[in-house]
């Protein structure tokens, strides 16, 4: 037997009825709050994620599946969405092409981090961007469709927390001010850290390291250093999220994994998910369409992973299965007669399933119950020689003889409950 790749996993019955109620939700409420969906390639250049998810971070260092194929090109497999989203938007000029540039999409992504509950190697992301839209109200309404979709789809006991990393002009007072208040205590750090010291210091707040976290904890915050500009945009983003009642919790550790954050970063954690408790996140990120060779275009958004809100989901969360409808036939004669009922269901819109293999009438029932069938038709020697089919409603186990001409209707009548 070939197992799957580690990391990866099949999505089977039983387990695809909840990833449908969260896709089917995530498409209606993006489409309630103005966006579009874009599909764009798993398969990308590498100097994508190089240029636009930052040669410093986790993802492109050490996560990212990339090979030369065989025409000599560098490629990956997408590790996030943003980059693309990005490429995709400047690439066909969506700013001019779309009435508005706010788009979502949905796929999966491929990191190779160490797999546990919650993370895997290929995950996937509902992946929501605005484009060109700089007031504090959009990052406001970003942060809402975020927490309405974890309303609808009733995962409780979520936490929404926030942040503001500043911008070109005020990070690097910030940053400047980070290293000195580190002074000495850089070398008490762990390995990671000291790295990260050099090449992106800010990346020292997502230090999970235990040892690490009094040295942290004691560290500037970014709010402190904001400028007016900054601080401003960011007040009023807060207020905006007051006005809606959505509640949240300022946490200075919060400059997330990537690169290209600016001003809001903002996170909804969940209770139920253990260590990986992050169910979604996202920010601003007003340089990076511009950075990839785009006009200068502000731009913010989250990236949601679909597993885990798979994992947050209630019990019962998925609503009922569609009532289905099996024709059960005895005889060489009757079967021909069953086939054409059964894809006249079919084309009337209904559910229906039959058997193949031409088996006994009791295990034909059998596998009707098996399926979970609301009605049976059955048809035999008798139905057709009296131009009847007998119609059971598997609920009360009552059947009763009906003119074949009716049978698509009461068929109709039992699976919608009538
Ligand atoms: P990121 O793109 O790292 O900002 O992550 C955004 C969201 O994607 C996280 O909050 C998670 O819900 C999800 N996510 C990120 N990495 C993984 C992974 N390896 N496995 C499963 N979900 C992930």
């Amino acid at each position: 037997m070939i197992a799957a790749v580690r990391g990866t996993h099949d999505i089977l019955p039983g387990e695809v009825e909840k990833w449908q109620t969260v896709e089917r939700v995530a498409h209606t409420l993006c489409e309630r709050y103005g966006y579009v969906e874009v599909r764009t390639p798993v398969l990308e250049r590498e100097e994508l994620f190089a240029k636009g998810t930052g040669e410093t971070t986790d993802i492109v260092q050490k996560e990212m599946y990339s090979f030369t194929d065989k025409g000599g090109e560098r490629v990956t497999l997408r590790p996030e969405a943003t980059p693309s989203m990005v490429r995709a938007y400047v690439e066909h000029s969506l700013e001019h092409a779309l009435p508005s540039s706010k788009l979502y999409s949905m796929g999966p992504m491929f990191r190779y981090e160490r797999p546990q509950k919650g993370r895997y190697r290929q995950f996937h992301q509902l992946d929501v961007e605005v484009f060109g839209m700089n007031d504090p109200a959009v990052d406001a309404e970003v942060i809402d469709l975020a927490w309405s979709l974890l309303a609808e789809l009733r995962i409780a006991r979520t936490e929404l927390v926030i942040n503001s990393v500043g911008h070109a002009e005020c990070r690097p007072r910030f940053q400047a001010a980070l290293l000195e208040a580190l002074g000495q205590d850089v070398k008490k750090l762990c390995q990671d850290c000291q790295r990260r010291a050099v090449t992106n210091p800010l990346r020292i707040y997502d230090c999970k390291v235990p040892a690490d976290q009094p040295i942290i904890d004691a560290l500037p915050h970014s709010v402190d250093y904001l400028c007016d500009a900054c601080a401003t945009h960011f007040a009023a983003v807060r207020a905006h999220l007051d006005a809606w009642g959505i509640p949240w919790r300022l946490s200075h550790r919060l400059v997330r994994g990537l690169d290209y954050y600016t001003r809001t970063t903002f996170e909804i954690l969940g209770e139920a998910l253990g260590a990986q408790n992050a169910l979604l996140g996202g920010g601003r990120y007003d340089g990076l369409v511009k950075n990839l060779g785009g006009p200068d275009r502000t731009g913010i958004g989250f990236a949601a992973g679909l597993e885990r809100l798979v994992l947050a989901l209630p019990e019962g969360a998925t609503g009922a299965p569609m009532a289905r409808a099996f024709v059960a036939v005895v005889g060489d004669e009757a079967r021909t007669e069953g086939l054409r009922l059964l894809r006249e269901l079919r084309q009337a819109g209904m559910a229906a399933s039959m058997e193949f293999e031409g088996r006994s009438i009791k295990a034909q029932m059998k596998r009707a119950d098996r399926l979970g069938s609301r009605a049976t038709l059955i048809v035999g020697a008798d139905e057709l020689a009296k131009g009847e089919v007998t119609l059971r409603d598997m609920r009360g186990s009552e059947q009763r003889a009906v003119p074949r001409a009716d049978a698509v209707r009461l068929t109709r009548a039992i699976l919608e409950g009538q």
